[in-house]
């Protein structure tokens, strides 16, 4: 192997282009390899763990489109700057993607070690940017993997840093995962419910359970949120919260979320016409171009009426391509779909967008319903949004409602519309077709039950 006459070349450091990067002048993916492969080399005879990482920049692509292309490119030079000067005499960094660089740390021999290191990194290209007259500031994740055995070729070794990484980057921004064997696992069962759900969806068992909608005061049904539910014959019952950000990352929420739209406008055509059918899409279905023609070729084909139907999105939908989320969003509305913000009040919530998007309807999110009793914060929290709501003539939805007292106290602070247990759990085409025909409306479903 070339990597055991490693050692004995008089340090060959390949500066030939092949193996520089042009932009930064760091190595490239070529001198990244060689270098494990020779660190390989060396440690047959000297058997001692080593590092490597995978660093990936967090949302590069909106900085570029933000500041433009030139400086986008300086940006990168800045981060290789900074990244250069983080490794001592033995490491190595290299740029090895278009905003993806990779280290080795032959010094770095426990997971503790290499995830400090790694943390230290992200803290270092968290420091502002300059470009031209003003700055920009980056999140990085990290994933990291130890060799410790000649078992592991640069191969495995790569493939094991970027497990870690793409666990780092699902748990959210400016993360470090050092690669596990339980990573492994799961990797796995991923792949596992993959599988099965392609086939399911390719057999059409995916199908919606419906959660009714309801005016609090009066108590009245007034639409039904479809919730995609599926069971495999192995694997059993899959929760969505499992399933659809797989069918996300992997590629394939449209066709599952055609198969749970066309069956939901089915169902939802043979109730009164005055009811709505609420329907989830993906953060990932707002990058799309087609999914408004896709919804729209549905409603067509099933003849349901676009103004009875209502599209919940989430910010996180807004945030990776807001330009595209908002002209999926207008060309909705122009068909008199209506839109709403899903979950308000988690996760990346920004006022702001309120500003740039319109939207219908805001239902507010589980976690403050659920405190609205017992924490002072959550109601007051609920009251500013249900009078910003009120301000911007928009309707509300209060999500998770499980008890009486969480209805009353929402009635009291001017809530309009609820949605939780209570009121009745997510239940099939048929029990809900049931439902409503028992439940001649105006009917409370928990006096009913
Ligand atoms: P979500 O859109 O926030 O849906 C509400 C979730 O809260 C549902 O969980 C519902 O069953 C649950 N829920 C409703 N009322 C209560 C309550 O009173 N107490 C409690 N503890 N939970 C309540 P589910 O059906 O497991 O769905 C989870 C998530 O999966 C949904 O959250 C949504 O983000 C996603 N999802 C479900 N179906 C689809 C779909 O067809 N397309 C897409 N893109 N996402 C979907
Ligand atoms: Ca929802
Ligand atoms: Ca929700």
């Amino acid at each position: 192997m070339q990597a055991l006459f490693g050692a004995a070349q008089p340090r060959a450091e390949n500066t030939d282009l092949a193996f520089t990067d042009p932009l930064t002048g760091l190595g490239n993916h070529r001198r990244f390899i060689d270098k494990v492969d020779r660190l390989i080399g060396d440690r047959a005879e000297d058997p001692a763990p080593f590092t490597v990482g995978i660093l990936d920049l967090d949302g590069f692509k909106p900085i570029n489109d933000l500041f433009g292309h030139r400086a986008g490119d300086d940006i990168l030079i800045q981060v290789a700057l900074r990244l250069r000067a983080a490794m001592d005499g033995h490491s190595a960094v290299t740029r090895i993607g278009p905003d993806e660089f990779a280290f080795l740390l032959p010094m770095v021999f426990s997971e503790e070690a290499a995830a400090e290191k790694a943390r230290m990194l992200i803290e270092i290209l968290s420091a502002p940017y300059d470009v031209g007259e003003r700055t920009a500031r980056l999140s990085a994740s990290v994933g990291c993997s130890l060799f410790f055995s000649g078992d592991e070729t640069t191969e495995i070794l790569l493939q094991k840093a970027e497990t870690a990484l793409y666990n780092a980057k699902r748990s959210g921004r400016g993360r470090v995962m050092v690669y596990s064997r339980e990573m492994e696992e799961a990797a796995k069962r991923v792949t596992r419910i993959e599988q099965a759900l392609r086939r399911a969806i390719s057999a059409s068992e995916v199908a919606p359970y419906f959660q009714p909608i309801v005016d609090l005061r009066t108590r009245r049904t007034i639409g039904f949120e479809a919730l995609a539910r599926w069971t495999d014959r192995d694997l059993g019952p899959v929760s969505p919260a499992t399933f659809i950000p797989i069918a996300e990352e992997r590629g394939f929420i449209g066709p599952l979320s055609q198969l749970v739209l066309r069956k939901a406008t089915e169902a939802a055509r043979s109730w009164p016409a005055d009811l709505f059918l609420s329907f989830n899409l993906s953060p990932s279905q707002l990058v799309d171009q087609n999914t408004g023609l896709h919804i729209l070729a549905i409603l067509e084909r099933t003849g349901f009426d676009p103004r009875r139907l209502e599209i919940e999105i989430t910010e996180t939908g807004l945030m990776s391509d807001p330009a595209s989320a908002e002209k999926i969003v207008n060309d909705l509305r122009r068909c008199g779909i209506r839109v709403s913000l899903d979950d308000f009040g988690t996760g990346q919530s920004s006022l702001g967008r309120l500003r740039e998007f319109q939207f219908d309807k805001l239902k507010i999110d589980r976690s403050f319903v659920s405190s609205i009793l017992r924490d002072r914060p959550s109601e007051h929290i609920i009251r500013a949004i249900l009078a910003m709501c009120e301000g911007l003539g928009m309707d509300v939805v209060a999500e998770g409602i499980e008890e009486e007292a969480q209805a009353e106290r929402l009635i009291a602070f001017g809530c309009a519309g609820g949605q939780g247990y209570m009121f009745g759990k997510p239940a099939d085409a048929d029990a809900t077709l049931a439902f409503l025909r028992d439940n001649l409306r105006g009917v409370r479903r928990a006096g009913a039950a």
